[in-house]
């Protein structure tokens, strides 16, 4: 018999006493055990503070990201290893698949953000506030790695995807964790960690795990630290008042029961390719995972005049869902996670039953192939029929958390929303129309008690990930019943693991700060013009101060000739009554194609080229007569990893373009941002 171990403090380690039994949820075998007596768990969040921390806030989210596509690289070139554990769960191929490949899907996606942040260990948010006339004084917002560790409790029905899609968020945001999986399916989480630790990938002390009971966790919390839980709402709530959490002011992120919703619009009656749609989007909702899943489609909406219609064809789907051992060909529906989870959603069936008639399933008449349907923890899809969704209310209140779903009728669009919102938060919902109105008044209506909102239609029927997939550049989370909690969402995730910070000061102490040129702050025009420089010996605040251009009639007429832009406002003088300008005005894109000639040293050099332009503002007319020049100001340096041994190493070198007139005062600003070589090809 298997035992279960827990990895603390840099090993592997054994929980005391005999542990909780698990068990193969298809044969109903005991696999193994798994124990957590005697673990310290104040000490493992210490040594995550003390040891995995400090390595993680020393890298740069480039290096955090880098780390995080080599791992998620690795453990894609070993997934099959899990696929058989997986099934153990009850889980089939497409089950284990969204588990596993969705984890390290989710892991390639956040390692992907790397782009968007600065090459530094710290992120700089938003833009800079001016908060002085003179401009001697700014303030800008900081955000850097909590120094505490993320705290991961989490549900049984996705052992891997829920710790990754996890883990990878606070690994780039340069912070620890310690996961704690549910103990029913621990064993294919203790699976997963092993790989990761043997890799090596991730530096000592970023990763922990409890297979068993994490009891008492919340104890140990300090300021720093952060809480994620997902699970049901009777324990995210009892764990969310743990007077630590409040003391220490420790954010508690909770994922809970939710009761989604999918609606299928008037307009998608039967014979339209979204009817059909709708009906294979529920079938899978309510049957991917033995419906364990937290998205899973709990309340089927539709017009009352199409109930029967979708009750057949729904019926007639799920009919065809053969029950049984993934391992045998054709299963399409495993076993729930466990016996308990069997007992449970039986009981909930049974309180369903009595405000709404089962239309679709039995408790104990089905067919299970493979396995004996006594021993292991199967169900039958179960589909009721509410009459009377606003009286009889138990479908918006029960979840039962395994395949079953209720059809609920509405008279109109006004009705499916109250409907919708009747679930009192949840993680998602879909609206199944092809109709533009539809969509825009249930989106608009329903969208504050929902966390995400699918619009399915034929257009985008073939590339939607459905109902059901939350995708980590997309907010997960829902309000109300849903846990109030939020996470993923690219880097808004990542965020919740920072602490943002306001600083003040002068531009050129906000520069040295921030590594991002700050208008205002001092500037380096020594040394040689800045195309001369490789991507190592340019400077934050390095500058090149031009000659100064005349601009002329003749440029107006000649520009507007060579580019077709023949604007009344460049072109013709008796046409300015009425507008701002007092005579023919230059064309903002000379004047920054003008900049370009001034401040482009055009020799060969380490600039490789010139790829686009980022916020860039006309501030001042500029007319015939007079004279522009440019200050050309480094803002931002981020470091480019080489794709393969041919590539070139290289940068991008972010640069201000300051256009001003003869008084000093700014024409244009804008920011280019160009590739430049590095001197260390290497
Ligand atoms: P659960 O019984 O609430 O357990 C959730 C987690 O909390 C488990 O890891 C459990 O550990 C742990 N836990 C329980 N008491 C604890 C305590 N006192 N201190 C620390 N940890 C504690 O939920 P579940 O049965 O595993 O999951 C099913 C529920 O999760 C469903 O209601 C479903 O809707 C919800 N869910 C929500 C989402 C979402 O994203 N919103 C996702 C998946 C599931 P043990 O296993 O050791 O008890």
């Amino acid at each position: 018999m298997k035992n279960y171990k827990n990895y603390a403090l840099g090993s592997w380690v054994k929980g005391d006493g005999e542990g909780t039994a698990l068990y193969n949820s298809i044969s109903g075998n005991q696999i193994g055990t798994a124990s957590s007596k005697g673990l310290d768990f104040a000490e493992m969040m210490n040594y995550a503070r003390k040891t995995g921390g400090p390595a993680l806030r020393k890298m740069t989210f480039q290096e955090r990201g880098l780390m995080l596509k080599a791992l998620a690289l690795h453990l894609h070139s070993v997934k099959n290893k899990f696929y058989a554990l997986s099934a153990e769960t009850g889980a089939t191929k497409i089950d284990s698949w969204i588990d596993i490949e969705g984890g390290i899907g989710n892991v390639f996606a956040n390692a992907s953000l790397r782009k968007n942040f600065p090459d530094l260990p710290y992120h700089i948010e938003g833009d800079m506030a001016q908060l002085s006339k003179n401009g001697s004084f700014i303030g800008h917002h900081i955000m850097t790695p909590k120094e505490g560790v993320a705290v991961h409790i989490n549900a049984f029905n996705f052992p891997i995807w829920g710790m990754l899609e996890k883990i990878a968020v606070n690994l780039m945001a340069g912070v620890p964790a310690i996961v704690k999986p549910a103990t029913l399916t621990s064993f294919l989480t203790e699976h997963m960690v092993r790989e990761i630790v043997d890799s090596g990938i991730l530096p000592e002390g970023s990763l922990q795990l409890i297979c068993g009971s994490a009891r008492g966790i919340i104890d140990s919390v300090e300021t720093g630290d952060i809480v994620t839980f997902t699970g049901s709402a009777d324990t995210g709530k009892m764990l969310k008042s743990h007077p630590r959490l409040i003391d220490k002011a420790v954010p508690f992120n909770m994922e809970a029961d939710s009761l989604n919703c999918s609606v299928l619009g008037t307009d998608a009656v039967p014979g339209t390719i979204e009817f059909d749609l709708f009906i294979k989007e529920v079938q899978k909702e309510m049957t991917v995972k033995a419906g364990q899943k937290c998205t899973a489609v709990r309340r089927i909406i539709v017009p009352e005049i199409l109930v029967e219609d979708v009750q057949i064809a729904l019926g007639k789907r799920l009919s065809k869902t053969t029950i049984g051992n993934p391992s045998v060909d054709g299963v399409r529906m495993g076993s729930l996670a466990g016996d308990e989870q069997k007992m449970e959603v039986r009981e909930k069936v049974k309180k369903l039953s009595k405000s709404q008639e089962i239309v679709f399933g039995s408790l104990d008449n089905f067919d299970v192939v493979g396995a004996d349907k006594d021993k292991g923890a199967f169900i039958s899809p179960i589909l009721f029929l509410n009459d009377d969704p606003f009286n009889k209310i138990d479908c918006h209140n029960i979840e039962a958390f395994g395949p079953v779903s209720t059809i609920i009728p509405y008279k109109n669009i006004e009705e499916a929303i109250e409907l919708a919102k009747m679930g009192k938060g949840s993680l998602v919902c879909s609206i199944i129309t092809n109709d533009m109105k539809i969509a825009e008044q249930f989106v608009l209506g329903a969208a504050s008690m929902h966390g995400r909102i699918l619009v399915l239609n034929e257009a985008c029927s073939k590339e939607s990930t459905g109902h059901g997939s939350p995708m980590p550049l997309l907010t997960h989370g829902g309000p109300g019943r849903a846990g109030g909690g939020e996470e993923m969402g690219g880097i808004r995730g990542i965020k919740h693991y920072l602490q943002r910070t306001a600083i003040q000061g002068h531009p050129t102490t906000i520069t040295a700060i921030t590594k991002q040129y700050q208008v205002g702050a001092s500037q380096n025009t020594d040394g040689p013009h800045v195309f001369r420089k490789h991507f190592e010996e340019i400077k934050i605040g390095d500058t090149v101060i031009t000659d100064r251009h005349l601009v002329t009639l003749d440029n107006i007429e000649d520009f507007a000739e060579l580019s077709g832009d023949k604007f009344y406002a460049h072109m013709d003088e008796n046409a300015l009554e009425g507008t701002i300008f007092t005579e023919r005005v230059a064309h903002g894109y000379f004047i920054m194609s003008k900049a370009a000639g001034l401040f482009v040293d055009a020799e060969k050099g380490p600039v490789l080229l010139n790829y686009g332009i980022d916020e860039c503002r006309f501030t001042k007319p500029v007319y015939p007569g007079m004279s522009v020049g440019v200050r050309f100001t480094v803002k931002e340096k981020i470091s480019q990893e080489k794709r393969d041994e041919e590539d070139i190493a290289k940068g991008i070198v972010k640069f201000l373009v300051d256009v001003y007139d003869d008084d000093g005062e700014t024409v244009m600003m804008a920011t280019i941002l160009t590739m430049v070589r590095k001197l260390n090809q290497k």
